[in-house]
């Protein structure tokens, strides 16, 4: 079975200015992690970070990218861009931008291809919203999702990750239940396995998200296809913050004593 790693990703939005930010990660910025752990700033701080950053093990995500590999798109940042900057992550397809700058399934697939080529791992973001829950229909959702935003792409020796967030639970404070937010992981584990085959499903991180705080996440990441963390409201309070990666460190250990 494939170990992996756990890993926490802050998601600061349009949130700063750059002092605000600096002092959310000031506080565990010289502490070993054995999660991984990563910061996206929004664009125009990603160097700022990165300098702050320069001694620590955190890691730079930005919070898009374009579809876009370059020419006259006024106000885009490409994937090559991006990784020149620094960064080894980028979310894609965020249920914010779903919702108010009209991204979609076939848009998210054209940035997930941009960011593997150049190096970066996608983190792609799918989710129902409440309405799809009651309807029932969130395996329908999840697994359109999933086979029009990685439709025709080859991922074996690529570095991927998924998040789940149900649109109901972000930032609302009503995080998904533990046994919910396992369900569905599972789910997802199961449809990547049929895409992709078990040898690279087994490899891709599948993040919950969704209302994230210091007092949820432990039997969140204690879930088995929980692999990790995508924290928004939350990582901006550096006390939460850094619990929830000593939280994420310590399964980290546990998987590294048991190999589970
Ligand atoms: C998010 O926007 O990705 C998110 C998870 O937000 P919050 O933690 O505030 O619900």
């Amino acid at each position: 079975m494939h170990i992996r790693r756990p890993i926490i990703i802050a998601n600061w939005k349009l949130n700063g200015g750059i002092d605000l930010l600096c002092s959310s990660v000031v506080s565990f910025i010289r502490k070993h992690y054995e999660a991984e752990i990563v910061v996206c700033p929004p664009y125009i701080y990603i160097r700022d970070m990165l300098n702050f950053l320069q001694h620590s093990e955190i890691r730079i995500g930005s919070q898009n990218v374009s579809k876009f590999e370059s020419g006259a798109f006024t106000g885009e940042t490409s994937a090559q861009m991006l990784k020149e900057a620094g960064c080894k992550y980028c979310l894609i397809g965020h249920s914010e931008r779903r919702s108010m700058f009209r991204e979609n399934n076939a848009s998210c697939q054209i940035k997930v291809q941009r960011a593997l080529n150049t190096g970066l791992t996608p983190v792609l973001c799918i989710g129902e919203n409440s309405e799809e829950r009651e309807n029932q229909i969130t395996r329908d959702v999840l697994t359109r999702q999933l086979a029009e935003g990685l439709e025709g792409l080859d991922l074996k020796n690529k570095s991927l990750c998924i998040a789940y967030e149900p649109v109901w639970a972000i930032g609302t404070g009503k995080a998904a239940s533990p046994e919910i937010a396992q369900e569905v992981h599972q789910f997802i584990r199961q449809e990547l396995i049929a895409l992709y085959g078990a040898d690279t499903a087994e490899k891709i991180r599948l993040l919950y998200g969704g209302s994230v705080n210091k007092t949820n996440a432990k039997e969140l990441l204690s879930q088995p296809d929980i692999d990790g963390l995508l924290v928004g409201g939350a990582s901006l309070d550096p006390e939460h913050f850094v619990n929830i990666c000593q939280q994420a460190s310590v399964q980290a250990e546990t998987q590294l004593v048991t190999g589970v």
